[in-house]
């Protein structure tokens, strides 16, 4: 399911936030992420379209449901000031494992985290270089891609998650590993599935020189991209403060 066409236009894409998560749910949110707060500091910077993507590790299906039952009969109040999806932040936690693998049951906005490392229950790849991350995470994204199930991957190429300093530094190995052969393999495979990619600052800003490449390559196979600043707070639902800097990189 496509959220919307490919938009290329940064201010048009930044009028969206599609990673928002709320203390509720997601006990890394701050306490003042409150969804209607939330809904009302968006509508506030102008957003257009926003989703609440709470986390939900491994398998927790019933977790799943409790998020779209008590959000989604309270974002109805809103729907003449913006479009709020009521999804999660999925777990793609090893190559062939993932949330709702076997439940007949989606949110408004499925979207996959593939890369969180740092999480103590997620996979880690036998050979832990930048070259063996690369292959174990693009074939948790291929594997995710096909199943059909995937709206969109959360930050995705972040190499932030992996503790490891020999991988985690400036240089970002993780993401010169990618050659475009391979990048612009699994874009069109994402392409092909309907599955869109976030354009996550802390790709963009972060590692500007895979930023680039992503977007650039993307725009060449026709990619949906999505803005998600990964909002835990209030003043984190802004995107316009990384406008310049998106503009910047990304229009080379
Ligand atoms: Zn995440
Ligand atoms: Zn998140």
């Amino acid at each position: 399911m496509l959220i919307h066409e490919a938009i290329y236009d940064i201010d048009e894409l930044l009028q969206e936030n599609m990673h928002m998560h709320t203390a509720l749910f997601s006990p890394c949110g701050r306490p003042e992420a409150v969804f209607e707060d939330m809904i009302a500091a968006a509508v506030q910077n102008g957003l257009k379209r926003i989703a609440f993507t709470d986390h939900v590790q491994e398998r927790d299906i019933n977790l799943v449901r409790k998020i779209l039952h008590t959000y989604q009969p309270l974002r109805d109040a809103y729907a003449a000031d913006i479009k709020v999806y009521i999804g999660a932040e999925l777990s793609a936690f090893d190559t062939d494992k993932f949330t709702l693998q076997y439940a007949d049951l989606s949110t408004e906005f499925n979207l996959y985290a593939c890369n969180h490392y740092h999480v103590y229950s997620w996979a880690q790849p036998e050979d832990r270089t930048p070259q063996g991350y690369k292959e174990h995470n693009k074939k948790t994204m291929q594997n995710l891609i096909r199943s059909g199930k995937c709206d969109c991957i959360a930050h995705p190429f972040v190499d932030s998650y992996i503790r490891d300093d020999a991988i985690r530094n400036d240089e970002h190995p993780l993401t010169a590993a990618w050659t475009d052969n391979e990048l612009g393999d699994i874009l069109t495979l994402a392409k092909q599935h309907e599955v869109a990619w976030e354009l996550s600052p802390k790709v963009v800003v972060n590692d500007p020189v895979f930023g680039r490449r992503l977007y650039n390559l993307g725009k060449e196979v026709g990619s949906v991209f999505t803005m998600g600043t990964d909002a835990h707070n209030l003043t984190g639902v802004n995107t316009s403060r990384f406008k310049e800097d998106y503009k910047r990189i990304l229009l080379y």
